[in-house]
């Protein structure tokens, strides 16, 4: 199911004399079925000439022959078709070269079943096998496993994480490059691996992630094997609750260390190490003294959502600023003790929400 805007996008180039081809990803999931999320499309064009057709687009990656078309509500990322030169790292192509065949274009992708290209009529390229693998429900490389795996090892993170996402089975071959070159990925950069964690992390078989440690593959990360993550599956799909119930299962890891915004990953490692108590009283508590966020997160490994909503809803004082007195109702108290005073009053509200009216806790006070 083309939308309109990426497919006047292909039209142009084609109308321009440029053979252009929807590819990877959005053909993927146009024969899956499955929603698409973003459009890639592989052309002859050389990214000037990609520039020239189009009044709003943006460089993103010149030097590897992308620009990015912006048309009505849609991008679309337009790639010269091209080769990657050696790679001598692991992780990047020693610069690119951009080729004149779609089949040259294809070949340096990861998996046969994003490796196939589509026409804006239809017409289907696919000269490894993708439409039978996709048959099969099966990833398998393209090309020689060890190889693909020894260029960028973030395609060993990536068969994993396709696997989660669509239910695939990885192929022997392809699964056995695997358990030979593991290590490799030790040279990747944190964001590129917490890019695939989170994502299978945000798939519906997150547990596969423990799947990615048993395989060593997030060993350098600082992921034991081992651990049950089957888990993380009755877990409600947000960042914040999977990546806490990812730090419940391995309470050594560091999250700012897999560069993760600093937020995000305070409040997922705190909560994963807070316990939801069992008593009303005890959750406000815990929801007064570390916060909502923690506090909704710390509910929701319990499995109990729904019971810090209850709270948060009630309208009931949790925290120092809903208290009905403050600081200025107490001049004859100074600095620290005024902290003390207040904080004993909210201790006590907390347990009698009723008495959280001014002339009541001054009286108490
Ligand atoms: P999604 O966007 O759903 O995560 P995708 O298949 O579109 O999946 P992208 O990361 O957006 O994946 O990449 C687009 C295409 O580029 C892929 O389908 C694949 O053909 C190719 N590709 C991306 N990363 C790599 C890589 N590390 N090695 C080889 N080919 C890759
Ligand atoms: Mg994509």
């Amino acid at each position: 199911m083309v939308k309109r805007a990426p497919a006047e996008i292909l039209k142009t180039l084609e109308q321009a004399g440029y053979e252009s081809y929807f590819v990877g990803g959005c053909v993927r999931d146009t024969l899956l079925g499955r929603p698409i999320h973003d459009w890639d499309i592989t052309t002859a064009a050389r990214p000037e000439a990609v520039m020239a057709l189009f009044s709003h687009c943006v460089p993103t990656g010149i030097a590897h022959g992308t620009v990015t078309v912006l048309l009505e509500d849609t991008e679309a990322e337009v790639t010269t078709f091209r080769a990657d030169g050696p790679y001598l790292d692991g992780r990047h192509p020693e610069g690119v070269t951009f080729v004149s065949s779609l089949e040259a274009d294809l070949a340096r992708r990861d998996f046969t079943v994003n490796a196939m290209a589509m026409d804006l009529r239809g017409a289907l390229a696919d000269p490894f096998g993708g439409q039978a693998d996709l048959k099969g429900r099966i990833l398998r490389a393209v090309g020689e496993p060890e190889q693909r795996f020894r260029e960028d090892a973030l395609r060993m993170l990536r068969a994993l994480r396709f696997a989660a996402q669509l239910d695939f089975s990885l192929e022997a071959g392809t699964d056995a490059a695997i358990r030979r070159c593991h290590a490799l990925t030790a040279a990747l950069s944190a964001e590129r691996v917490r890019d695939e964690v989170e994502k299978t992390l945000l798939s519906p078989r997150p547990g596969r992630v423990g799947e990615m440690a048993a395989l060593g593959l997030l060993a350098a990360f600082g992921f034991p094997e081992g651990r049950d993550t089957g888990w993380l599956s009755r877990l409600p799909a947000t960042a914040e609750v999977r990546w806490a119930g990812l730090c419940r299962t391995y309470p050594e890891l560091d999250l700012a260390a897999l560069r993760l915004p600093r937020r995000l990953s305070q409040d997922a490692m705190a909560a994963a190490r807070l316990s939801w108590p069992e008593d009303r009283l005890g959750r406000k508590q815990l929801l007064s003294a570390h916060g909502e966020t923690r506090g909704r997160i710390a509910a929701a490994l319990a499995g109990d959502a729904e019971s810090a909503e209850e709270i948060l809803a009630s309208g009931e004082c949790l925290y120092l600023r809903d208290l009905a007195v403050s600081g200025a109702d107490f001049p004859q108290l100074r600095g620290p003790e005024v902290g003390r005073h207040l904080q004993a009053l909210l201790a006590h509200v907390l347990a009698h929400p009723g008495d959280n009216r001014r002339e009541v806790l001054l009286r108490l006070a």
